[in-house]
């Protein structure tokens, strides 16, 4: 069966699922997304997710077109159309179709796309063993011209970290912000552990506010460990006794080696991987 894709109201086939090329998601990338994950059948922090997605539109002056119950439903109905337990889901609203100017006003109808798919995790092994981080020239928007708060269909900033990365052989890449402190990475957020605490870069640091990384926070806190949302620099990471990313896809992953420099011993540490079986268990057990 093919896989069904909702566009504003209806389910087509994955082929037939288009849009105009006239819509301003793809002439100017003027638009917002959010990915989710179900985990056995239910949707993790669907209403974090939700309003992540309305922040984000809001902040570009983009109404979407139904409410945050009518989408929840139509994510639902889709993972349920689609036969889809364990997934991902990518909800994408973009400005709609208009003119071949920039002028958001001649776009009379935003798009609400929702694809969901079977989710394609990074090897076990990386898991096991860790994956290694460097820290690439691009750095991250400058909050004040385009704020990485904003989940927005603008993502060449984060490709072009990617793209760095990839030269030199590293799935993920470091990015600093404009001050030169550590923000995040391509797709997911950074946290350290040193000397028993938790330290992961302020919002302020110019991040998304990641729902994985909230999540981490509170099962931080509930092992009573100190969490400090602090700036941090590269010399911070170098000498952390752990360090792991998180983000909704690849959840909690060790972080073994930045700029070739081992983080401790180069293996995962307790921390790191406490964390890892505690996400596991809230993620699979219940979803709140
Ligand atoms: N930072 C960036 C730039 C991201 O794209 C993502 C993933 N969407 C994250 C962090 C992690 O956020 P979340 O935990 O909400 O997936």
């Amino acid at each position: 069966m093919a896989l069904k894709v909702f566009i504003s109201g209806k389910f087509y086939d994955k082929d037939d699922a288009k849009i105009s090329v006239f819509d301003h998601g793809l002439l100017y990338g003027d638009g917002v997304f959010e990915g989710i994950r179900s985990y056995a059948g239910k949707v993790f922090r669907m209403r974090q997710h939700l309003d992540r997605l309305w922040d984000s539109a809001k902040a570009i002056w983009l109404t979407i077109p139904m409410t945050k119950e009518e989408m929840a439903a139509a994510i639902e109905e889709t993972l349920r159309l689609n036969g889809i337990e364990d997934g991902y889901i990518r909800v994408v609203v973009t400005r709609g179709a208009g003119t071949l100017g920039l002028d958001p006003n001649r776009c009379s109808d935003p798009r609400v796309i929702i694809i969901t798919d079977h989710i394609s995790l990074y090897p076990k092994e990386l898991y096991e063993k860790g994956l290694e981080l460097i820290t690439v020239s691009t750095i991250r928007n400058h909050p004040a011209a385009l704020s990485p708060r904003i989940k927005s269909l603008n993502y060449l900033n984060n490709i072009l970290a990617k793209i760095e990365g990839l030269q030199a052989g590293c799935i993920e890449a470091l990015m600093l912000n404009h001050k030169g402190e550590v923000a995040e990475c391509t797709g997911d957020n950074i946290f350290l552990v040193r000397r028993g605490d938790l330290l992961t870069p302020p919002k302020e640091a110019g991040i998304l506010e990641g729902i994985t990384r909230e999540a981490v926070i509170e099962l931080a806190g509930e092992s009573g460990i100190t969490v400090r949302e602090i700036p941090l620099t590269k010399h911070d990471v170098y000498i952390a006794d752990e360090c792991f990313l998180t983000g909704t896809a690849a959840e909690i992953v060790p972080v073994v080696k930045v700029d070739s420099r081992p983080i401790q011993d180069g293996t995962p540490g307790p921390i790191t991987r406490d964390l890892m079986a505690r996400f596991h268990r809230l993620t699979r057990n219940h979803c709140t």
